[in-house]
């Protein structure tokens, strides 16, 4: 199998190319990683460059392949990527773009384009996780607005969020697939606190979030009153789709970066490292095609991507862990300073089996709705 490229498609990768040649050195220092007004700041200030230069509706306008093309293009270059802006681009854009009505689409997608607002994504529960349809976040209705009280847990970027994608239970009699909605709500309201979490690798990426009688109103609701599910499994197509492409090429890099340490520090001689380098160089390139031909299947779905994403997802994730293993075993004693590269993207790339859906939940989706097998 195979992805071939139009004529248009090389021309829009040739342009692209000349265009970041150009961009990339006229942009400001990167903030530190702990920086998170400078990194919202920084994130939202590359995605308004990509605007100006028309490129900033690429991640739900372009066609899938055109997207590929950006996106590993844009890696290669060295280009930012979405970071603050990954659940507005990646996430709630797309899908408001989906489902929302022509007046939420002229309300919340252009600031996504031009870098202006940054959102969340309030899915996950102390107590829905995995199980996200038992979550328990009230929304009453009273008027032309929504009531809503409960607790969020993991939200990304949720400190510097301006609005997020919040999951809610509007009806608590109707089964748990259909009592939910799917709200924007925005994170300066009344009643909303958030409380950083503290990772592994010592940075806050997330947070909890606190909800204590939040009004949002009734039009920010995307889709039908209590057909949120339905909403929501567009939004997570979309997180198990392309959005790992700028990470694949990233993994390659690295892993050529790790056979050069190797080389130069006699890690090489040992034929087990060898081995190991030389079967991760053959899984990211299957990956590589996995995620062509999960963009061709999503050409002819007409854009939304499909069970694919869980297959690339579930391997991808555990082959990521296992690239930043073997560079532990480069890097000897190396890899338990913080300093090196590489230690902290170790730490972090065990958080890969369990974001956005966790490994045995793929298994699950993999054996029901590709392979066929009965529900457990
Ligand atoms: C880095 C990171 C960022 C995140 N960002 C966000 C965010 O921005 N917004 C958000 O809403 N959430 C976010 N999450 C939360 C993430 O979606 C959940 O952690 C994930 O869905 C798992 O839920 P849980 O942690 O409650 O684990 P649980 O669901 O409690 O699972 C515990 C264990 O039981 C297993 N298990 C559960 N059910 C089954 C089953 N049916 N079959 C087999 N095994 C099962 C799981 O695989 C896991 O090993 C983030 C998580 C991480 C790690």
């Amino acid at each position: 199998m195979e992805l071939a490229y139009s004529p248009q498609e090389e021309e829009f990768r040739a342009r692209l190319r000349e265009w970041l040649a150009k961009a990339l050195p006229a942009l400001p220092p990167k903030p530190s990683p702990d920086d998170w007004p400078g990194r919202r700041a920084y994130d939202l200030g590359w995605q308004r460059t990509l605007y100006d230069a028309g490129y900033a509706d690429v991640h739900w306008d372009a066609s899938p392949t055109t997207r590929l093309i950006f996106l590993e293009e844009t890696e290669k270059a060295g280009a930012p990527y979405v970071g603050a802006g990954f659940v507005g681009l990646l996430h709630a854009g797309p899908t408001i773009a989906a489902e929302g009505t022509a007046g939420q689409r002229a309300r919340w997608l252009p600031p996504i384009l031009r870098g202006e607002e940054v959102w969340c994504q309030g899915f996950s529960e102390p107590d829905a996780g995995s199980d996200l349809a038992s979550l328990r976040t009230r929304a009453r209705r009273d008027g032309d607005e929504y009531v809503v009280s409960g607790s969020k847990i993991w939200t990304s970027h949720a400190e510097v969020a301006d609005w997020c994608e919040l999951l809610v239970r509007t009806d608590g009699d109707a089964p748990k697939h259909r009592g939910i909605s799917w709200l924007a709500m925005p994170m300066d309201a009344p009643g909303v606190t958030v409380r950083p979490l503290r990772t592994l690798a010592g940075s806050t990426e997330f947070a909890e979030v606190f909800l204590d009688e939040v009004r949002v109103p009734v039009a920010n609701r995307v889709g039908d009153e209590n057909d949120g599910w339905r909403v929501t499994m567009v939004t997570l197509s979309f997180e198990r789709g392309t959005a790992f492409v700028g990470e694949v090429v990233a993994c390659r890099r690295v892993l050529a970066e790790i056979a050069r340490e190797a080389r130069a520090n006699g890690r090489w001689d040992d034929s087990g490292v060898r081995r190991r380098l030389g079967r991760l160089n053959a899984e990211f390139r299957a990956l590589w095609r996995l995620t062509q031909w999960n963009v061709s299947e999503g050409e002819a779905s007409g854009g939304v991507p499909g069970v694919g994403g869980s297959v690339f997802k579930l391997r991808y994730s555990r082959v990521r862990q296992e690239l930043y293993e073997v560079a532990a075993e480069v890097l000897g004693v190396g890899a338990l300073d913080l300093g090196r590269p590489w230690v902290l993207d170790r730490l972090s790339s065990l958080s890969y089996t369990i974001a956005a859906g966790t490994s045995e939940i793929q298994r699950n989706i993999v054996g029901e709705r590709i392979l066929g097998l009965p529900k457990g």
